[in-house]
């Protein structure tokens, strides 16, 4: 059988896989939350070395993945108002709504840039005076900040054509609502690594006490992943339900004071459609009435329409870790990264492009030395 993974038995990966190996005596279901933590999983190829008793599943930890279509059909339509230039992150560009995604807008005449910082939106604008910048605000804690920073600094600069149009959401109020869900079945939390550095360890308290739930925050590398297991696993076997940091170099309790601060400045918290989890209080970031006249929303009135499941996609379920990607009838046959469905096959973080791009090679080796 093909060795795929070597891991480096110098290295500390080793001894860690090899006592979870030794300690974990019974099935466990562990969710990783973070889009990242599902890529880093698969590209690492722990799957099919660990303990077959630990089933990892993902969650809705894919900004792009848990926008609605209502969402994307919306940018859709502004991208082809008269004068308006979209700017958007790149994962975006190829997400499907119900009537295209918008690299088919761009293919239909829609001007849609790519961009790496919302700060570059401003760039545009003031290269465009007479067009209408509207950046395409998505992510969660990790990324609402530097919006925030953008649009103070647009006032800052007095940038008139520029505005945003925000599908920011924030991760806890969706994970309170997945957990409250009877049939969501889950012995530990895998916290999401880039969130928690903004939102600080203090936030999970609420699992803890809620819903008696382990919960290891932890970062990407494979031994990162592998001491966040370690840790995770003894508290399901102790039946214990602690909040434990393993990635201290990057997430402290209290977050990040600053950053949080700035996203309350400019956002306010309201209800917000997710794809598969429906809608949700204070779960989305709105610009605050001070900051009006940065608002896509106001300044055009979008309207979001209902909007219609996508044929036999199955994202919503995948998102809230009731179906793993190969269970989908459409993975790897009609849907694929150059020919996707959903949008967690676009996406660099969603769970069906990880098990598409690495987990379909990887044969589950029959010992593990
Ligand atoms: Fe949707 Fe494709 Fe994933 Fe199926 S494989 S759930 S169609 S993105």
């Amino acid at each position: 059988m093909d060795k795929l993974i070597n891991f480096n038995q110098t290295d500390i990966t080793a001894p860690l896989l090899a006592r979870l190996h030794k300690t974990v005596p019974k099935p466990m279901r562990i969710m990783e939350v973070c889009g990242t933590h599902t890529m880093a999983i698969q590209r690492s190829g722990l799957p099919a070395v660990l303990p077959p008793e630990i089933e990892l599943i993902s969650g809705p930890g894919c900004p792009v993945c848990v926008t609605a279509a209502s969402h994307i059909n919306a940018m859709v339509d502004l991208a082809f108002q008269e004068k308006t230039q979209l700017v958007i992150f790149g994962d975006l560009f190829r997400v499907p709504g119900n009537n295209g995604s918008l690299a088919d807008a761009r293919a239909g005449g829609g001007k849609i840039n790519i961009v790496y910082s919302p700060m570059d939106a401003l760039i545009i604008a003031r290269n465009n005076p007479l067009d209408e910048i509207i950046f395409i605000g998505i992510g969660f804690e990790t990324t609402s900040p530097a919006i925030a920073a953008t649009i103070i600094a647009a006032r800052r600069r007095n940038i008139k054509n520029f505005s945003v149009f925000s599908t920011c959401k924030c991760l806890m109020p969706a994970l309170t609502a997945l957990f409250a869900d009877d049939t969501v079945e889950i012995d530990g939390l895998i916290c999401p690594g880039h969130v928690s550095t903004i939102i600080g360890t203090e936030a999970y308290e609420v699992f803890r006490t809620k819903f008696h739930l382990p919960c290891v925050i932890t970062g990407f590398e494979t031994a990162d992943l592998l001491l966040g297991l370690n840790m995770i696993s003894s508290q399901i076997i102790n039946k214990e339900a602690k909040i434990e940091n393993a990635y201290p170099r990057a997430v402290s309790t209290h977050g990040n004071k600053r950053a949080l601060k700035m996203i309350d400045e400019i956002f306010e918290p309201v209800a917000s459609n997710w794809r598969g989890l429906g809608n949700i209080d204070k779960s989305g970031l709105k610009i605050r009435s001070e900051y009006e006249e940065f608002d896509s929303e106001t300044r055009f009135n979008i309207e979001l329409k209902d909007e219609k499941e996508i044929n036999g996609c199955r994202c919503g379920d995948i998102l809230k870790g009731k179906l793993k990607p190969d269970q989908c009838h459409l993975f790897g046959q009609k849907c694929s990264p150059t020919n996707p469905v959903g949008p967690c096959m676009v996406s660099s973080e969603g769970s069906c492009a990880a098990l598409y791009q690495y987990g379909r090679k990887i044969i589950r080796q029959p010992d593990h030395e």
